[in-house]
């Protein structure tokens, strides 16, 4: 099994094309926003998609009213829009109610935010389950304003029974083990976060798609924590077995690459990608497990306890133009996506990979040389990983599978007819030995062949 693509370039223009094409979509917890994103994904991957109608009981929670917006300004009083939805749909508090109304400045000013720390920017806010309205400006626009003016708002929203809308697909494998992939899409013009993440997860799914698995992997899409939320309320026995999965979150910007891990800390999910991070030589920012973050949250809380992981660049609450109008595709890349998606595909491949191997000669060593198994080539034995990069100047920027720094073959094929006991499994000698996970398993699968090591069937984790 060998999930990683050999050439993530081939990823560039799609990744671009979705990032282009969903950026200015105005989304939210609800409404056509979302199901605009969802039909432009499905486009190009099949996956289901579910509608549930506002009202509809979920655990604590219940589906709010659907949210639309035709539109939304303030004008002066000679009509002139001066903070226009048209323009930047971040100019509108999502979830906005209705308004229709002249006001003076003292009368406007409670519903309008603003950063005064980041003047250029226009911050994102909600107020989803508080029944209000507002607008979001920048500094710079908030200070031209004159204090004298009578204003006109329009703020043309529907808020109405309708439906909460979600996407899923289950890719079938045959181990009995199934992981989550789960990412949120509720945010309106914001690159980072969270528009980076639909388009990864949509790419991962079609690339998993294509494979053939061991695994089972449940793909979902949701708005962030109500529809996380509804998922487990409507799948409550299927996703109780779940082993562990991925939020992608906030993994296309200029910045380095992180991970925050599951609240277990040092669950497989967490091995597998530590062990992407250091076969690649790549730094990155470990993230302690924590409360605040997304949907990991509603995945491993006590009824599901569900580990959860996210790899990132630039995490969310990290970088300064988090929730503002700057983390825009002018911030992200399509380049930086690919990279992050390739580590989710390595992380991917050795939860593919891990298997536990018997020895089927375990009374000293075997003679390699009698099965053609001894490196042709002699005198490279303990020289330090000889393909090993000089140029790490620019590895953050660089991520590609080529660049997995592979170990001595010879040692490899030591350490794996040595720790194969039938109870230590690939993972497990990859971060005794260091040696990368996908030779590790080339090895194995040689030396299966070769009857000199047997797969043990092991318990789900
Ligand atoms: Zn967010």
């Amino acid at each position: 099994m060998n999930l990683a693509p050999t050439d993530p370039q081939a990823y560039l223009p799609e990744a671009e094309s979705l990032l282009e094409r969903l950026f200015p979509i105005c989304r939210s917890i609800t409404g056509d926003g979302v199901r605009a994103t969802l039909s432009i994904l499905q486009a190009g991957i099949a996956m289901q998609v579910e509608e549930v109608p506002s009202g509809t009981q979920c655990f604590d929670w219940e589906v709010p009213e659907e949210w639309n917006v035709q539109d939304a300004y303030v004008a002066d009083s000679l009509g002139k829009r001066i903070i226009d939805f048209r323009a930047n749909n971040l100019h509108l508090v999502s979830y906005s109610i209705p308004v229709e109304a002249s006001m003076s400045f003292a009368e406007l000013r409670p519903h309008l935010h603003t950063l005064p720390d980041l003047p250029d920017a226009i911050p994102y806010r909600t107020s989803y389950y508080n029944r209000d309205w507002g607008f979001c400006l920048t500094q710079k626009q908030f200070d031209s304003l004159d204090p004298d003016e009578t204003y006109r708002v329009v703020v043309d929203t529907k808020l109405a029974p309708g439906h909460l809308t979600y996407a899923e697909r289950t890719l079938p494998g045959t181990s009995g083990q199934e992981y989550l992939i789960s990412t949120y899409l509720c945010h309106p013009s914001l690159g980072n976060d969270n528009l980076s993440g639909v388009v990864l997860w949509a790419l991962l799914l079609r690339e998993l798609s294509r494979q053939s698995l061991l695994h089972t992997y449940r793909f979902v899409i949701v708005p962030e924590t109500i529809g996380s939320i509804v998922y487990l309320s409507q799948h409550e026995d299927q996703v109780r077995n779940l082993v562990g999965g991925f939020i992608p979150s906030t993994v296309a910007g200029p910045g380095k690459f992180g991970y925050k891990q599951s609240f277990l800390g040092d669950h497989l999910i967490d091995r597998v990608v530590r062990a992407t991070f250091r076969e690649l030589d790549l730094d990155y920012n470990p993230y302690p497990f924590d409360v605040n973050g997304s949907d990991e949250r509603q995945y491993s809380s006590p009824a599901f306890r569900i580990p959860m992981g996210t790899i990132c660049k630039d995490k969310y609450y990290e970088y300064t133009y988090y929730h503002t109008s700057l983390d825009n595709l002018d911030f992200i890349s399509a380049e930086a996506l690919v990279q992050t998606l390739n580590l989710y595909l390595l992380a991917i491949e050795k939860l593919e990979q891990n298997k536990t191997y018997r020895s089927l000669m375990p009374y000293g060593e075997p003679m390699l040389g009698k099965r053609g198994l001894y490196p042709k080539i002699g005198g490279s034995i303990k020289q330090k990983a000889a393909n090993m990069s000089t140029d790490h100047g620019d590895r953050q920027y660089q991520v590609s599978t080529d660049r997995i720094l592979y170990g001595n073959e010879l040692d490899a094929l030591r350490w794996v007819l040595f720790y194969s006991d039938g109870q230590t499994s690939l993972l497990e000698i990859a971060e005794k030995t260091g040696l990368p996970m996908r030779q590790l398993f080339d090895v194995a699968e040689r030396l299966v062949q070769n009857q000199l090591l047997e797969i043990v069937e092991k318990e789900i984790p």
